[in-house]
């Protein structure tokens, strides 16, 4: 079966209607009311007023295709197959109303039915927690091969405090010849870090309240929130080596590939990963600038700002010297347009603060380049293959280069980052604009400091607010 992408999210979205389940749109990226969380992150992360009972809904059964973006993921996305920084979770979602006997027979069904997705049994295995002797019934009594089913302590959600219980992950076998993969790899099991065996869904159960007192209790209402990775499954429908092949970013990698220098995506690794950035980043940035965020040095803008960043540098890798992410806006709007027609409707100003952005940064770059490839060139001379914190602060403060875009280049290059160094070199200058300031005060003339972009008030990491999110799907 070939599916494409709108095809894919429709015919998940229609499954479940057809089970009484109500559609709900892909809310803003920018979450509403959570000052938990900076991004949402998936697709239970929009569902959150139901399931804590704030909110009763409309129908307690519930379906989505919800944009995600998940910071953890940067430094993933170009190396995996598999991760985006922003992505579509398909989900359905229980408030109180059925579980695992039903949901587990309708995923089968969703998976391998002919009039579905039609996938090949032979081909997907299960996790399921090991006590979880319930979740294991329904998956034989539905027809996952019995040495297909895999028990695994890691499948149980939890955060602490309040509802958890088991999950149970499903993943698709993409066999071993897919990307070339080494055939002993000891990773190589459902589950393990490998490319092989592609988390393709996942599907919690929730029906503990863990209490202060470390006890699981039964929870009165259950509920089931399911996540399952659009860009994934796509790229089995398409037969595609990693997601990026897919519609949802070709014609983005064929676009970059124009504004290259004579590059081809697909010829060597260190090219690849570079295209594969740059497709994925000014992705996210439209939905991001779309959703009303902005770039900035702080939190959500952060992110945006480290994300624009991170592509410019990558294009520049690709021979692409001048501002190009802006001219990219339209290709975004129209991959995405049958299922997010306002990215179009906002397009002129998504790229207008995009090109600003990116001309405010080409100013600096170059410099910043030369500057990063000489303490590269003399660490590595030195062989104590660290960067000092005094260059990597004068990177940021100076050059604008975020300073995990600084470590992933010294990475490339197999060198360290001073960090210590780094943040007391931001701390000594925060210290010493308090000080001018107070005395710029003293004589009536207020230097303004604050607004200089590379001057943060404050230096936030782009994950300080956000949720580890390792299990909540
Ligand atoms: P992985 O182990 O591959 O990092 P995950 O276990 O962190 O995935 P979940 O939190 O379970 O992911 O999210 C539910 C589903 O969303 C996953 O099964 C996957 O299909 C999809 N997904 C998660 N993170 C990403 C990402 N960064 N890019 C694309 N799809 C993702
Ligand atoms: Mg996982
Ligand atoms: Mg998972
Ligand atoms: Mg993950």
């Amino acid at each position: 079966k070939k599916l494409n992408s709108a095809q894919v999210r429709r015919m998940f979205l229609d499954f479940f209607i057809q089970h009484g389940h109500k559609e709900m749109p892909s809310q803003s990226l920018v979450p509403v009311d959570d000052p938990t969380l900076l991004w949402i992150n998936s697709g239970v992360a929009t569902m959150k007023k139901y399931f804590d009972g704030k909110v009763v809904p409309e129908n307690p059964r519930m379906t989505s295709s919800q944009k995600s973006l998940r910071t953890n993921d940067i430094e993933n996305v170009g190396k995996t197959a598999r991760h985006q920084t922003m992505f579509e979770m398909l989900g359905n979602f229980s408030v109180g109303n059925y579980f695992k006997d039903e949901v587990i027979p309708w995923a089968w069904e969703l998976l391998t039915g002919d009039d579905w997705f039609g996938f090949d049994p032979k081909r997907l295995y299960i996790t399921y927690y090991p006590k979880d002797h319930e979740a294991y019934q329904d998956w034989l009594k539905a027809g996952v091969l019995k040495d297909h089913l895999v028990p695994n302590k890691d499948n149980f959600w939890d955060i602490g405090q309040g509802p958890s219980g088991p999950d149970t992950e499903i993943f698709y076998d993409r066999g071993q010849a897919m990307n070339n993969l080494p055939e002993d790899d000891p990773e190589s099991y459902p589950g393990g870090e490998n490319e092989r065996y592609l988390e393709i869904w996942n599907i919690v159960f929730s029906q503990f309240n863990h209490t202060p007192e470390d006890k699981y209790e039964p929870l009165p209402h259950k509920n089931i929130d399911t996540g399952m990775g659009l860009e994934r499954v796509v790229s089995i429908f398409e037969h595609t080596k990693t997601n990026f092949e897919t519609d949802l970013f070709l014609p983005l990698i064929k676009q970059a590939e124009e504004y290259s220098d004579n590059k081809v995506y697909g010829q060597n690794d260190a090219d690849d990963i570079q295209f594969r950035i740059i497709a994925d980043h000014i992705r996210a940035i439209t939905f991001a600038i779309g959703d009303g965020a902005l770039p900035s040095n702080m939190g959500r803008g952060y992110v945006i700002r480290r994300l624009l960043r991170r592509a410019v540098v990558a294009g520049k890798k690709l021979g692409i010297d001048d501002p190009f992410l802006s001219k990219m806006v339209p290709t975004v709007a129209k991959i995405m347009a049958d299922y997010y027609p306002d990215v179009q409707k906002n397009e002129d100003y998504i790229a207008s603060v995009i090109l600003s952005e990116e001309k405010r940064f080409s100013s600096t770059l170059n410099g910043g380049l030369n500057l990063l490839n000489s303490v590269i060139a003399s660490a590595k001379k030195k062989q104590h293959g660290l960067i000092d914190g005094q260059t990597a602060f004068k990177l940021y403060d100076t050059y604008g280069f975020p300073i995990e875009l600084t470590k992933e280049y010294a990475a490339d290059e197999g060198l360290d980052v001073d960090e210590k160094g780094f943040e007391a070199a931001m701390t000594e200058q925060q210290e010493r604009a308090r000080k001018a300031r107070n005395i710029d005060n003293g004589m009536g003339v207020q230097k303004d400091v604050w607004t200089e972009f590379t001057t943060p008030s404050q230096y936030v990491g782009y994950d300080q607010l956000t949720v580890d999110n390792a299990k909540v799907i």
